[in-house]
């Protein structure tokens, strides 16, 4: 838990926290500085990380719609489909992949309430994934 040494450390700026990269990715990213309107490396790997998160972003596709007692439905908003997510003591499935492990049942499990039904199975000896 460096990060909150160094938060402690830094009082005034708690917004900010120090993360530890290879050199030779810093070296290639000073390269860019006073180019493309960057003026600092800060600049870059906000910019960089920035993109990234925007990409995984994607996950927006999906939508929560309700909690059943015995699954999830999970709107896939690019497939125009609704996933009906099965939670049973064999295990969890999704009907639109067929799979026990795709992106709808992984959103789903994001989910804090299908987290907690899950938990809950599991201890009834449910072969259910961990959430
Ligand atoms: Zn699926």
């Amino acid at each position: 838990m460096s990060e909150k040494t160094k938060d402690e450390k830094n009082g005034k700026e708690d917004d900010y926290v120090t993360v530890r990269i290879p050199k030779e990715l810093s070296e290639e990213a000073d390269k860019l500085i006073g180019k493309k309107g960057f003026k600092s490396k800060a600049e870059i790997v906000k910019e960089a990380l920035r993109e990234l998160l925007d990409h995984y972003g994607e996950d927006k596709h999906f939508q929560m719609l309700n909690r059943t007692s015995d699954g999830a439905k999970v709107r896939d908003v690019k497939l125009g489909q609704v996933a009906d997510i099965k939670i049973t003591p064999e295990g969890i499935y999704c009907p639109i992949c067929d799979a026990s492990n795709c992106e709808h049942i992984r959103f789903a499990l994001d989910q804090p309430d299908v987290k907690n039904l899950i938990r809950r199975k599991k201890k009834e000896g449910w072969k259910l994934p961990d959430a």
